[in-house]
């Protein structure tokens, strides 16, 4: 019972620290203890700059009345006597000023101490005595308490021609009474400022950097739970940090797409590697079971070889992707022609054009030569062509072009397909990208990315236009300027 009780406060106070050490992290904690410091330190230069100028003020306005005090009694004094000055003091109420008269031997004939003024040692004033005709003479009182400033009593004389003498002074503890008072108001004011001004600026920097915690708990659970769906809220408030998390869940949007395809892709590419794959497997089991003969092994060899290729084409694809997305495709330009190289290619492909009853129709000059790969070249123009017939239905029509246009020379490939989306048109080219409508077809999403990185890589353009139902046309441009 003891034990639970005791450490129950204990454990308060170990929860608050451990809160109070979290914040403490915290940038808007820091903010506003920053603030909180340069307000401080500027509030304080501001005071001791108004501290001063008004004790300057208030010592300037006690003189000027002894002054003006001073000149009255000493010139009274002068022409009617000690009794007249008697008089003076009486008549105007002057309690609140010291008034000492003395003879030509600093022997005192007059004296007039206020009340509470009795702390001043006054002999001091017969034993010294001022040379000058006007001059400032300070006594300072027995104070009880040690650590407080004493008072002072500020006392100007002035010495007549006969040699006599006549003092007026004023006791330094009003003014020190309003000084005292002007600094508790300070004190009280600075902290309550600092308080509401900490607590306050402490709270804004809280809550204007709400969204930086928002962008870093949505990191958090997409990390927890691999789900990459979840979106930062976008403040309201058209600044960086707005922007930040527009950024942000743009960026989220990327990598959950890439993440997204390349998992497709992973699907697809194992897929298109167990076909082929499987038909070896088949070929070479079918040999090994079957009766010894020569052309059965050669024939089940010629398969597996076929199949092999298909495989070894799909990784050296996948490799040539890699090369160009790191910007680092190697080329081994040649002189080539053209249209030969595109013969040739249209050739492979015939066997498939005529399978699905489609027209091959080429229009290009009989030699055209230019400096280029040829093996990277033939890629882009069986990737075109390769494409065309995938997604061109049986009775269609492909048309490919070559022709020279002012400094480079241009490509096309045309089809009667079944065209792209346009909100596709901008995304064919990326990499494991693939359209909605032609999923049935077989297919990597890798060919588009491969044909682009390969004109670029021949400093090259491409681009295309499309029409849904009507037909695509790809068009390379590749400079002529390289050639021989
Ligand atoms: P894929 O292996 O899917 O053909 P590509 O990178 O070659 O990959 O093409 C990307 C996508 O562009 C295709 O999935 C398809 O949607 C679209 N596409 C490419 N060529 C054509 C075309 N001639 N007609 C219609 N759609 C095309």
């Amino acid at each position: 019972m003891l034990t639970r009780s005791s450490s129950r406060p204990y454990g308060a106070w170990a929860t608050f620290l451990r809160n109070f050490n979290r914040k403490r992290k915290t940038i808007g904690f820091r903010l506003a203890a920053w603030f909180s410091l340069v307000f401080i330190l500027s509030s304080l230069a501001v005071f001791a700059l108004a501290y001063f100028l008004l004790s300057v003020s208030l010592q300037q306005q006690d003189r000027q009345i002894i002054e003006s005090e001073l000149k009255l009694l000493a010139s009274r004094y002068e022409t009617h006597g000690l009794q007249a000055v008697v008089e003076e003091i009486n008549a105007r109420h002057r309690g609140s000023l010291f008034v000492r008269v003395a003879g030509p031997h600093n022997q005192t004939l007059l004296q007039h101490v206020p009340l509470e003024w009795n702390e001043f040692d006054f002999k001091q004033l017969e034993t010294t005595r001022p040379g000058d005709a006007l001059q400032w003479t300070y006594l300072v009182a027995d104070e009880e308490e040690i650590f407080e400033d004493p008072d002072r009593l500020e006392i100007l004389s002035s010495t007549l021609p006969d040699g006599s003498l006549v003092q007026v002074g004023k006791s330094t503890e009003a003014r020190k009474d309003i000084l005292d008072y002007f600094l508790r108001i300070f004190a009280v004011v600075m902290i309550a400022v600092l308080v509401i001004g900490f607590t306050g600026g402490a709270l804004l920097a809280s809550r204007s950097l709400r969204p930086l915690r928002d962008l870093a708990a949505v990191l958090r659970s997409i990390r927890k739970t691999g789900k990459m769906d979840e979106r930062a809220p976008i403040p309201p408030t058209a600044d960086e940090l707005e922007e930040l998390a527009r950024v942000f869940n743009a960026l989220l949007e990327t990598v959950e797409s890439l993440v997204t395809r390349m998992r497709g892709a992973l699907d697809d590419i194992a897929h298109d590697l167990r076909t082929p794959l499987t038909r070896l497997r088949g070929a070479a089991e079918m040999a090994l079971h079957s009766d010894p003969d020569v052309n059965t092994y050669k024939e089940a060899l010629a398969d597996c070889l076929e199949e092999s290729e298909q495989v070894l084409t799909m990784l050296n694809t996948l490799a040539d992707i890699s090369e160009a997305e790191a910007g680092a495709m190697r080329l081994e330009p040649q002189e080539i022609d053209l249209p030969a190289l595109i013969r040739s290619v249209v050739g492979v492909y015939q066997h498939v054009a005529e399978e699905k009853d489609i027209t091959l129709h080429t229009e290009m000059p009989h030699q055209l030569r230019l400096r280029a790969d040829p093996r990277r070249l033939r890629q882009v123009v069986a990737n075109l062509l390769d494409n065309a017939a995938k997604y061109t239905p049986q009775g269609g029509r492909i048309e490919i072009e070559v022709r020279p246009e002012q400094e480079n020379v241009l490509l096309s490939v045309r089809d009667t397909g079944m065209g792209i989306e346009p909100g596709e048109l901008s995304r064919i080219w990326d990499r494991l990208y693939r359209g909605e409508a032609g999923r049935s077809q077989r297919g990597l999403g890798l060919g588009l990315s491969l044909v682009r990185a390969v004109v670029l890589a021949h400093k090259g353009s491409v681009e295309v236009r499309s029409q849904l139902q009507q037909g695509s046309r790809f068009v390379v441009s590749l400079p002529l300027n390289t050639a021989n």
